[in-house]
């Protein structure tokens, strides 16, 4: 069984944890009321693990919130958020996040994933969790204070770096098939490997994310998205059958076809390294989804032109139109955070594009007017882009890139247009030709941001005056004002 995590697993990071005020608190609890309680799940695993966490999930075999409120006074950590609904309480120890709930047991029926729940032990609860490493729990009862409670051999899977159902996978993937989307999102993000047997049940049962709300889904894949090299997680999402059910653009960019011996590149993978390029330099969520979405219209512009081979023609343009649909059917964010992605993608040739010609400043001066302050999220997303296998090609890329990248700071230092304010308003405009809001005004104030973006006028008040009167007189309106006061 393939393992090599980076994690190492060590029992003794378990070791004073009952010393902790919090975990004293909650102890003392349990033994004054004589309510079994447990520390359990992802701060468990993470501890053993080494790996940071900053929140903590309790279960206590009876109210949970109520005894949330017993401990939080206990530690002066009021107020308790209660959520009646999720049967949850939460209340903040510092900067840790900190929920108590009753521990439960759950059945499902088929076409929902709200379950009927009624009060359990800890087993009962431990077993209707997703994953054994993620349901380990620590005692915080007396005669076993700190001891670990694995009934599913948690602790070997966390050491072996796998993925396991704690019951039939068929059972926990059909009873909430968000845990398939969360198996490829551990997967990724601790390098773990998705037991054989787990990883066919979730081929079977791949289709049953159809009763998983959009959100839910956007939620594990943006985690996804959040990774490393979320290329791991992506190739996971494409085998197990996942991705087709929420994302099949996506899928369809797999694949490299042949034509009289010319091939084109496989846009899927390609797009995978541009992904795992831009993680490399970027956090940024909605800048790792342009890299997502950048070629997404390759699939539907693709030609096969005799005499050139494979061409892509506008698929930028039709990318940035697909964008709001996907963004729509995931139910992502669809103001700014979408737009930023749009733009980007429609943008993604240009830098590039700009060195394929002599590189003048005035398409320099364009580009950085269209793309205003998110020019340094595209110029990271354009060096990403360059993953030919051709080293030839691609030191020609770098090198242009890099030239690129000092015409955009020259231009920038003189012209100013990373955030261009036209010189002259409309009220000028108005008020030197002494006019009512119309057309003619829009058309001068375009010929005078022309005239900047050209190079022909420097980015300079009293020269765009004067163009401005010029401009009118050659419209058909005499100026009334003729100096700039
Ligand atoms: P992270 O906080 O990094 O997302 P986590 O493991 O703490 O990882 P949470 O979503 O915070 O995940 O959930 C806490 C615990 O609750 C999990 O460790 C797991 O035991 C349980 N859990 C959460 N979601 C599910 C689910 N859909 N099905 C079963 N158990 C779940
Ligand atoms: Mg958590």
């Amino acid at each position: 069984m393939p393992t090599g995590h980076k994690y190492s697993v060590d029992p003794s990071r378990l070791d004073g944890v009952t010393d902790e005020p919090l975990f004293a608190a909650v102890a003392a609890e349990a033994a004054n009321q004589d309510i079994p309680a447990f520390a359990i799940g992802g701060y468990v695993r993470d501890r053993l693990i080494g790996r940071p966490c900053k929140d903590i999930d309790f279960v206590v075999e009876g109210d949970g919130m109520a005894f949330a409120m017993t401990v939080a006074k206990r530690l002066n950590a009021e107020p308790v958020h209660v959520f009646k609904n999720f049967g949850t309480a939460m209340f903040m120890h510092g900067d840790t996040q900190v929920e108590f709930v009753g521990a439960r047991k759950e059945s499902y029926s088929r076409n929902s994933r709200k379950p009927e729940v009624e009060p359990g032990t800890i087993q009962d609860d431990q077993q209707r969790r997703d994953f054994t490493v993620n349901a380990l729990a620590i005692s915080l009862n007396q005669g076993s204070l700190g001891a670990l409670v694995d009934p599913f051999g948690g602790i070997l899977h966390l050491d072996q770096g796998l993925l396991r159902t704690p019951l039939d996978p068929d059972i926990t993937f059909s009873d909430d098939p968000l845990r398939m989307l969360r198996a490829v999102r551990f997967a990724n993000q601790l390098g773990f490997t998705i037991d054989p047997a787990t990883f066919e049940a979730i081929k079977r049962n791949a289709k049953r994310l159809e009763i998983i709300s959009a959100e839910r889904i956007h939620t594990e894949l943006n985690k996804i998205i959040l990774c490393d090299t979320p290329s791991t997680g992506f190739i996971l999402l494409r085998d197990s059958g996942l991705l087709a059910e929420f994302f099949p653009e996506f899928l369809e960019l797999a694949g490299a076809e042949e034509k009289f011996g010319i091939g084109h590149k496989d846009n899927f993978y390609h797009t995978l390294q541009v992904l795992d390029n831009v993680c490399a330099k970027s956090n940024d969520l909605w800048l790792r989804w342009a890299a997502v979405l950048h070629d997404i219209a390759k699939p539907r512009t693709k030609r096969f032109e005799p005499g050139h081979g494979w061409t892509f023609h506008g698929h930028e343009d039709k990318g940035a139109r697909m964008v709001p649909r996907i963004f729509r059917r995931l139910k992502l964010p669809l103001d700014d955070q979408m737009k930023f992605v749009q733009k980007l993608v429609a943008l993604h040739l240009r830098p590039i594009a700009l060195t394929k010609e002599e590189v003048t400043d005035s398409a320099v001066r364009r580009l950085l007017f269209d793309a205003g302050d998110d020019i340094d999220a595209l110029m990271i997303l354009c060096r990403a882009d360059i993953t030919s296998k051709n080293e030839k090609k691609k030191d020609r890329y770098l090198k242009n890139y890099e030239l690129v990248l000092q015409k955009l700071k020259d231009v920038e230092e003189k012209d100013r247009v990373r955030n261009f304010q036209p010189p002259i308003t409309g009220e000028d405009i108005m008020r030197a030709f002494n006019i009512q809001p119309c057309k003619l005004i829009g058309d001068i104030k375009t010929v005078i941001k022309d005239a900047i973006l050209d190079g022909d006028i420097h980015n300079d008040r009293s020269e765009a005056w004067q163009l401005m009167l010029a401009t009118g007189r050659k419209l058909g309106v005499e100026p009334v004002v003729l100096e700039d006061k």
